[in-house]
Parts: structure tokens; sequence; C-alpha cells
């Protein structure tokens, strides 16, 4: 969970005295959590998914779809109304969601109130779940707003009205941004911190340039002319005519444009630390594939866009390196950082021997002071290297009351450094004074517009995360070809035309098919513990699986033999003629291995129906480009105007409550969640 506590945050240049501070404590108390936890073992399979919402209204005289900047109010009612169960059909074990602020002051996040069990049970209630906190959220909204689960917001930053009530940009005090005005950010102080201090310490604003989608007739080169090239309130008002802003390309200048997006993320709890550090090595290969496959966000600030998907613009929009850490100035003691502190995973960190060092072939710059105490403390070598590559990033966000914590019951500091590192996947570990066990977070993926469509992307992850598991899969490629990936996997329908690296043989050596007989556990801890008594038979999905020792006979070649280039459907259903099983073959062999009913496993073929390549079916980003291009108002010159974005959002409203029909985007028997509502229980 973020941090959130209240308090009086540091400017930057007070905030960079502590940095060392804040940096120092935080792996003491990371120091204090491994010797609690490290040899923790037995955690069941609890997991959970994060949904965000952004909150519109549809306002039908002006045909406009408008922002509304009302969390604050909304969250409290949200709070007073924990328990205020909405529909006589909801289960009974359903406990009172949580919501949580977002950046944007117009976005919620809802997470389960408890997390889910492995029980088949909790896979199938996930979407009535998802439905449950929607219901609740529209319901606590004003008549006129409505809950989207919507990745990027098509109009966020144009000229004119976008938000209800209405600001002008040029009061951005914390932001300077040319576009966005500072009432679109939280009132939390976390936000404008963050904002503020980014900014300072990169030493001018973020620059965020998506390529435009050259249209028919799209002026070229194309120059934009909503930017206010001439502006002159503060000193960065000059960037975008100074080189900043790219022609042919929407270009952004501030946190709110990636921070401001929707997404869909899922944790999974693990029996002990190593199956967690498995688990996330075996997922970072698979994060780009979600991402191809979940693309929902073409437009930006107006504009279609040549890529498909949030990743890129949400990266540079938190790039808080300075010039030298960019390698654009000269710098002393070559201090370059290749990456933004939001982006991809630059380390596999399992210990297993199936992770060889040559996988790890990305630069992975980490800061050798907090790496060798590491090392003198018995943490091993790949760890020492994820913590330290984390505590690269100075702390933006400090509160003066918490400057000073106690180390062996706080985790605060440690947080401070770890949930400003956004990346792909996220290895959690325990807080203190809980009972929360070792984690992993997947977190690539873009918002579905439909809860059948989030549950859909989070039921097929965590089945898949189970047969990762349950048959020692090996995902492994070099991280420089999970990087391209991720490159590959914005561009412009990548889910059908896209190549991308995958490998080849991923079951364990000796093996042609998924094994069957699934070992009891993994030797460290009862059974008992995670199955609550589950006999052989598997009645949930469950962790605490062991890995397989590398067998004598295995032999090494070249590591360029190991993987390939695929498509997503060859990722998802196999190749023919090789031995790759693909993802689907994997998670149905998987679903063998478990007790369900004729019933149940019909649920889940519905979900895993849904990836979109296998049928006919259209990323939502395909979806949303091909309504803007047909839409009669639009001039095929790649502005998505007021009146488009406006039926867009409608259109989409429509589709999640199932009054339009999407073929092209929904299986052809789909029933929304509420049509369903009861049958499923
Ligand atoms: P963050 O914002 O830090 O990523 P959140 O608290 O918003 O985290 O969401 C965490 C998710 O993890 C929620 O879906 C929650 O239900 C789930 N969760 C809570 N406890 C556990 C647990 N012990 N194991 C796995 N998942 C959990
Ligand atoms: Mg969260
Ligand atoms: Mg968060
Ligand atoms: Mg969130
Ligand atoms: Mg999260
Ligand atoms: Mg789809």
């Amino acid at each position: 969970m973020g941090l959130l506590h209240l308090g009086t945050p540091l400017t930057w240049d007070e905030a960079k005295q502590y940095a060392d501070h804040v940096r120092e404590h935080g792996i003491i108390q990371f120091l204090h959590t491994w010797d609690r936890v490290k040899d923790r073992c037995g955690d069941e399979l609890l997991w959970g998914d994060e949904v965000e919402y952004m909150v519109i209204i549809l306002d039908d005289e002006t045909k406009n779809a408008k922002l509304s900047l009302r969390q604050t109010e909304i969250l409290q009612e949200l709070r007073m109304a924990k328990g205020d169960f909405t529909d006589d059909n909801t289960p009974a074990s359903m406990t009172a969601p949580t919501f949580h602020p977002e950046y944007g002051r117009y976005m919620l996040e809802s997470t389960p109130g408890s997390p889910y069990t492995g029980s088949i049970q909790d896979l199938l209630s996930v979407e009535i779940n998802m439905h449950y906190r929607r219901t609740l959220a529209r319901k606590h909204l004003r008549a006129n707003e409505i809950p989207f689960t919507f990745t990027s917001f098509p109009r966020l930053g144009t000229p004119g009205v976008f938000t209800e009530p209405h600001f002008s940009p040029n009061n951005a005090k914390s932001s300077h941004s040319l576009f966005l005005p500072d009432e679109i950010m939280s009132l939390h102080p976390r936000f404008p911190t963050f904002t503020t201090n980014l900014r300072s310490r990169r030493g001018s604003k973020v620059a965020i340039n998506v390529p435009i989608f050259i249209d028919e007739r799209t002026p070229r080169p194309f120059v934009d002319p909503t930017i206010p090239w001439h502006r002159s309130i503060y000193s960065e008002d000059s960037e975008a005519k100074n080189g900043a802003a790219l022609n042919d390309h929407i270009y952004m200048d501030t946190v709110g444009f990636g921070m401001g997006c929707c997404c869909l993320q899922l944790t999974f709890q693990s029996c002990n630390v190593d199956e967690a550090r498995r688990m996330y090595d075996a997922l970072v290969p698979v994060a780009p594939i979600m991402l191809a496959l979940t693309a929902a966000s073409p437009v930006w600030r107006g504009y279609l866009a040549d890529v498909d998907c949030r990743w890129n613009a949400i990266a540079s929009s938190a790039d808080d390196r300075t010039p030298e850490e960019r390698g654009l100035k000269p710098s002393k003691n070559n201090t370059i950082i290749p990456k933004s502190r939001y982006d991809s995973v630059d380390l596999y960190i399992s210990n297993d021997w199936t992770n060889k060092p040559e996988y790890n072939d990305g630069p992975v710059p980490y800061n050798g002071t907090i790496f060798r105490r590491l090392l003198n403390d018995d943490i091993d070598e790949l760890l020492a290297k994820h913590i330290s590559h984390l505590f690269i990033r100075d702390p933006l966000i400090i509160f003066s009351e918490a400057i000073h914590q106690d180390d062996t019951t706080s985790n605060h500091h440690f947080e401070t450094i770890q949930s400003c590192n956004w990346q792909t996947l996220r290895f959690k570990p325990p807080p203190p004074n809980s009972e929360i066990g070792w984690r992993v977070e997947f977190r690539s993926m873009e918002v579905q517009m439909t809860d059948f469509e989030n549950a859909a992307f989070a039921v097929f992850i965590v089945l898949l995360s189970r047969a990762i598991l349950a048959f020692n899969l090996n995902f492994y490629i070099p991280i420089s070809k999970v990087d391209a990936n991720m490159g590959r996997a914005q561009m412009r329908d990548a889910a059908r035309s896209g190549k991308f690296y995958f490998r080849k043989i991923v079951l364990p050596p000796g093996h042609t098919s998924p094994i069957i007989s699934i070992p009891s556990s993994c030797g460290s801890c009862s059974p008992v513990q995670w199955s609550r008594g589950a006999t052989a038979k598997e009645k949930k999905l469950r962790n605490c699986f062991p890995s397989i020792p590398r067998p004598p006979y295995v032999e090494d070649g070249p590591i360029e033999d190991e993987y390939e280039e695929m498509t997503v459907e060859e990722i998802f259903v196999g190749k023919a003629g090789s031995k790759f099983p693909g993802l689907l073959g994997v998670v149905e062999a998987y679903i063998e291995t478990l007790d369900v009913s004729v019933g149940d496993r019909l649920q889940i073929n519905k979900y895993l129906e849904l990836i979109p390549v296998l049928g006919s079916l259209q990323t939502p980003a395909t979806w949303i480009r091909n309504f803007v291009r047909s839409h009669p108002s639009y001039k095929f010159d790649s502005a998505v105007i007021q009146e488009v974005n406006y039926d867009l959002m409608v259109a989409v409203d429509e589709i999640e409550r199932g009054v339009r029909r999407v073929p092209e985007l929904l299986p052809e028997d789909y029933v929304p969640s509420n049509g369903r509502h009861s049958g499923t229980t």
C-alpha cells in the first residue's frame, strides 16, 4: 500500500539533505525485516487486484465528457459507506471494499476488502467483486458522474474545458505545466510534493513525446497548434519551443499525464521468499506480452497516437533523472542511469539454477555502499543487487514528522524508496506487525473497460502464476530482450501483428508435457499450513511448490538458441510443430490437476477465451482507434475533438452496462456483470 501518511512535506532542497538518511535507515529497516522473515515459510496463496477508475461527467448539453475533480468528497462518502452492501445478490462472504486516492483528483482505486484465497469460489467471484466495487462507487457518485475503467483520458490537457469544475493551467504552481492545472492533482500532499520535487530534482519539466498517428490529412510535419508556444509565466515555459516538444509527436510536460492513467494490478502471496523470487522472475517476460494484450490507450491530449499503450508516456512522466544521469551532460563520476524510476524490471532475482547470469545482460546501476552493506549482512548477491538498484533513487517525498523512525519496527523509509520505484513487477517484503507474507505484484496491464475483461485477466494471471510454480516453468530470456518486447508491446496493433521474443522450451529438462503429478509441498513447511487439509487432487489454487533441482544431464547451449520471435497468438496457444505448449496450454494443464466442477470450468473458459487474438477480438486500443476514425466528425487529421470524445465515452459507458453490443471487442454471448450477478455464486 502506498505511503499516504499526512504530514508536512519537505521541499526538494530540504529533502535532498535527508536522502542518505532515508536510504541508510531504509536499508536498516530492510535488514530487520529480512532477519524476521527470511525463513518464513508456509504462507498460503492470498491474492488481490487493484482497479483504477476515472470519474467522468457526461454533459449532454455541451456534448462534453469531463473529469470530475471530487476525489476527496467521493472517498469520504465511500469511507462512510463501508459495509453498505448495495445488492441482495452480493455474496455474504464479500467484505466491504477499500477505496484509495490516486494521483488524479478524478481518480479512485479500489481493492477487495480482504484478499482472495486460492479457492475456486474466490477465483470465480473476482468479477462479482469488481462489479460490486463499481456499483458501490456509482451509488456514491452524483447522478451525472460515472466511474470509468479507462486507461488514458483522451482529452486530458487540451485547450478548453476537460474538468468539472474548470481551472486554468496558468496557475499550475506545482507542475508549471502548459496544459494541466494543479487542481488535476489529488489533494493529498504526497502528489503535489512529488510533482514539484520531481521537477526540481530533474532541473526541468518532464518531456513526454508520444508519436502521433499520421492519418490521411494530418499536417506534415505536425507542429502542434494547441501548444501555447509563447506563454511566459514560468521559467520552464520556453522548454517546449527550445526542443522539449518534438514535431510529429504529442508533447506533454508533467507527471499527471502518466500518473493520471488507470491500470490493473495484481498481487500474490508466496509460500516463502524463494518462491516469491521464482515467480517474480517468471512473470518478468510475461509483463510486456500482457501489456500488448491489454493495450487500451491510443489517444493522448486530443490526438490519436501511433502507439496503443501508456507505458512509455508514464515512464517519461515520472522521469526525475538529472541531465547527467540521462547522459545528456558529461558527469564527473559516471552517474548515468539508463531508465526512469518508472520502467520495466532490470534484474532477475531468483537463486534457482535456471536463472543463468547471462540473462541479466542489461545495465543495472546500483548503490555500491548499500550493496556491500547488504552482502556483509549475509544477503545474497542477487537480492543485494536488486535492493541496491532500487536504492539509487532519491526519496522525493519526505514528511518532516516521519524523518525519525524506529528501524526495528518501521519500514517507512524502505517503503519511501521501494514504492517510488515503479517497475513492471514489484517484490514486496512482508511489512512489520502484520500477518502478510512475501508478495509479488504484477503491474504492466492496462485497465479494461468492463469488469468482465479485468476479471478475465486477473483469473488468467493467477492461474498462470500457479502453472509456473506447479510445473517449474522456465520463461527466462535475456533482460535486454524483455526490454525490446516492452517497446514492441506498445506499437500499434502489437497483439495481432507484433512479434515478441519468447522462450522456446519452457518445461523442465526431460519433460515433453506439463507434469501431472505435482509435488505435495516445498518440504520446508507442513502441507497442512497451506492447503488447510486439501487432498492430492487440489480443490484450491495454492502455492508452495518445490523447484526441481538441476538434473546432471542438462547441457547448456548458447543462450540465443533458447528463444525465438513469436506472435502473441503463438505465445498463448503454442507454435505448430514446436515443443512450446503456449501459456494457455500450461494453464489448461494446471486446471486439469484441480477438482473443478463442469460449471466452474465453463466459467473459467469464458475468461480464458477472451484472449483476443484467439478469436477475432480487438484490444480496447484498436476498438477505440476504430471508433474515432469512423466517427462522422473525425477529419482524418489525428485530432480527437470534444464531440468525438463525448460519443466515445458514451459508448464505453453503454458497453460497460451491456446496453451496447460490441462483438468485435467482447464475446458474442457476453453478458455484463450485473446480468450474471447471481448466476455465478
Ligand atoms: P499497492 O498500492 O501498494 O500496490 P494495495 O494495498 O493498493 O497495494 O493493493 C494490494 C493488493 O494486495 C490488494 O488487492 C489486496 O487485496 C491484496 N492483498 C492484501 N493482502 C495480501 C496478502 N497477504 N497477499 C496477497 N495479496 C494481498
Ligand atoms: Mg494500491
Ligand atoms: Mg499504490
Ligand atoms: Mg494504484
Ligand atoms: Mg499496486
Ligand atoms: Mg479485449
